[in-house]
């Protein structure tokens, strides 16, 4: 069984598009560390696509929106925006399918799945103290996680290392599974990256490999830009597309 790992989709049609056809033929199933709504202009198409095609799927802060108005107050003037907006937007049958996501960690196969952090689903996990207290709690030696939407992840052996995505002038980079290290990674965002590189992420895992590959796609930013100024939606939510921030 081979994974598509995805996270922080973010309502943007045309990554998830691009990332779907560089990734056909290498997958069995999708997994998706949450964020499948908020910021970007297509939050119907993206849900409507997760209802049929992800097999395993837990809920991010931006898909709680649904949750009630309480959850807003969490969020940014701009995130808030966004989420008003994409509260008016979505059908009856998409909020409710939001509604009922699992909240991680989620197991999946031998590993598992949270938004944030295994800790608490709303934590980034950016710097060495997260992360070192994150590693204490881990109970699978493979999680993948979301939220910052930044492409990589840690390792912990005797000491935590930083695993990076490929560079900009790569599609991919392989990470190959020790046997004695224990693993925090993060498949980086589709539909909103802020590692600097625009381009959508995504992951390839192969258990059997023990072999995951960190994936970058171009998509049509533009297209995108148009839409979400042309929604009404905040014009910096169009502009940290080009820079990937
Ligand atoms: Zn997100």
């Amino acid at each position: 069984m081979r994974f598509l790992i995805l996270s922080d989709i973010h309502a943007n049609w045309e990554a998830l598009e691009v990332v779907l056809n560089s990734a056909a033929g290498r997958y069995d199933k999708i997994v998706c560390c949450g964020d499948l709504i908020g910021y970007g202009p297509d939050p119907n198409r993206v849900v409507d696509w997760a209802r049929s095609d992800v097999a395993y799927v837990i809920r991010g802060n931006h898909d709680k929106v649904v949750l009630g108005p309480e959850i807003l107050q969490w969020f940014n003037p701009v995130a808030k925006t966004a989420a008003l907006w994409t509260l008016n937007e979505l059908t009856p049958e998409n909020a409710g399918y939001l509604r009922q996501l699992p909240k991680g960690p989620l197991a999946v196969d031998h590993f598992q799945i949270v938004h944030g952090s295994p800790l608490d689903e709303d934590e980034y996990l950016l710097g060495a103290a997260e992360v070192a207290q994150a590693f204490a709690y881990l109970e699978n030696s493979l999680t993948f996680f979301g939220h910052t939407h930044v492409q990589g992840g840690f390792a912990l052996s005797r000491r935590v290392r930083i695993i990076s995505g490929p560079r900009l002038k790569y599609k991919s980079a392989a990470l190959d599974l020790g046997p004695d290290e224990v693993y925090l990674t993060n498949p980086g965002a589709v539909g909103q990256p802020r590692d600097g590189d625009p381009r959508a992420a995504y992951v390839l895992y192969d258990p059997e490999d023990r072999r995951i590959v960190y994936c970058r796609q171009e998509y049509d930013v533009r297209g995108v830009q148009a839409k979400i100024l042309a929604a009404g939606l905040p014009d910096i939510l169009a502009d940290r597309l080009a820079v990937g921030q």
